[in-house]
């Protein structure tokens, strides 16, 4: 065992502190990998704060990680002591399940092992995450990054990248395509520049009059304020898709109706609160509504590879791990620019 430094949550209503643990020595299979940066996703609130049930404390999230090979075990034949790598957001799964054999480890149908707040494969231990000095992931899980980008850049592609592109290509998106993307924080910013890097035309639908620069910076062609009764009126029939990445409870069918016929909106956002949908948003136009979790390992080395070829990275605010605390507040009021990372040098 090694003794590795971390940051946790002892409680839903109590604030992160320093927290240390044993990391699993690294078995033939394994990589042992010392982790540069962290990104903050708003799952890592959500779990932090039991929002979505079942928290397992102490809790140590963090599922975007980069780090350099400290040690690999004897099998280990895709990765060396010194390569850059980085960890998503599951560490293991089944590995023979229908979906494993389909490069789907994330819809293990024997259930997959996350990176923190999960139960591992031994069905014993719960996975704690990247808030800390090391970690320990079977190689099939580990992603091969690219020396060409700001790492602190390249750690928020591991959740926020995978999850908008994984749709993305899953659906087909394509140059002329009119995509909305719901809400803009971490993963509606990468949304917005992977879809307009594939050549669709981007429209951003905020709350946030705020960020309307931002948008258009990132690559949206129009900005529509979803606050705004008049506008969200005239925009009916008006998209082939919409990414809706929104953390809160909110309406799907006010966005619903925003749909062309055949069009659809896919829901990555994971709000704790169901929400009712009525059937005519469905009927009328031959809408659908679906959702997307992640994507697959072999998928996320293909998104990292194609951001590395396009130039594509996170903008971040990198933070000390203390401020952490501070970091989740800003994130809930929206006050993110589009990601925090934490330089885990600072712990
Ligand atoms: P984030 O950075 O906090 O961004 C969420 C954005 O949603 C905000 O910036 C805001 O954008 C909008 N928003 C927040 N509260 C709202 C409200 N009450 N009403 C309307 N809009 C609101 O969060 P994130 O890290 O991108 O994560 C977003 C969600 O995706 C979380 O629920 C997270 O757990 C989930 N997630 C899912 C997957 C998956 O595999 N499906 C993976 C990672 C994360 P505006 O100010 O522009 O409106
Ligand atoms: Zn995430």
């Amino acid at each position: 065992m090694t003794l590795v430094k971390a940051y946790a949550a002892q409680a839903a209503d109590k604030q992160l502190t320093p927290y240390s643990f044993d990391r699993r020595e690294p078995g033939t299979d394994d990589v042992e990998i010392k982790i540069l940066y962290c990104g903050v996703c708003h799952s890592d609130i959500h779990t932090a704060r039991n929002e979505w049930g079942g928290t397992v404390y102490p809790a140590v999230p963090g599922h975007e990680i980069v780090g350099k090979v400290t040690r690999v075990g004897t099998n280990v034949s895709k990765f060396k002591i010194g390569d850059t790598v980085g960890v998503g957001c599951f560490v293991d799964s089944c590995m023979h399940c229908s979906n494993c054999n389909n490069d789907l480890e994330q819809y293990c149908e024997n259930g997959n092992t996350q990176t923190y707040n999960s139960l591992s494969q031994d069905k014993q231990t719960i996975t704690l995450g990247g808030y800390s000095s090391h970690i320990v992931v079977t190689q099939h899980f580990v992603l091969s990054i690219s020396d060409k980008l700001p790492l602190e850049k390249v750690a928020p592609l591991l959740c926020a990248g995978i999850t908008t592109y994984s749709p993305l290509r899953h659906w087909g998106i394509k140059a002329g395509d009119k995509i909305g993307v719901v809400g803009l924080g971490g993963l509606g910013h990468m949304a917005v520049k992977l879809a307009a890097s594939m050549g669709a035309e981007v429209t951003m639908l905020s709350r946030s009059k705020s960020k309307e620069k931002d948008a258009a910076r990132l690559g949206a062609k129009h900005f529509k304020l979803t606050t705004d009764k008049d506008t969200m009126a005239e925009l009916a029939n008006s998209f082939n898709f919409i990414l809706d990445t929104v953390s809160a409870a909110h309406d799907y069918n006010e966005y619903l109706g925003l749909l062309k016929s055949d069009g659809v909106m896919i829901i990555v956002g994971a709000p704790s609160e169901p929400t009712p949908v009525s059937a005519f948003q469905f009927i009328l136009g031959r809408r659908s509504l679906v959702g997307s979790l992640v994507g697959g390992v072999k998928e996320t080395q293909e998104m990292l590879d194609y951001c590395a070829e396009h130039n594509i990275t996170s903008d971040v605010e990198v933070i000390n791990i203390n401020q952490i605390n501070e970091a989740y507040e800003r994130t809930l009021a929206g006050d993110v620019h589009y990601r925090f990372v934490i330089d885990m040098a600072t712990l």
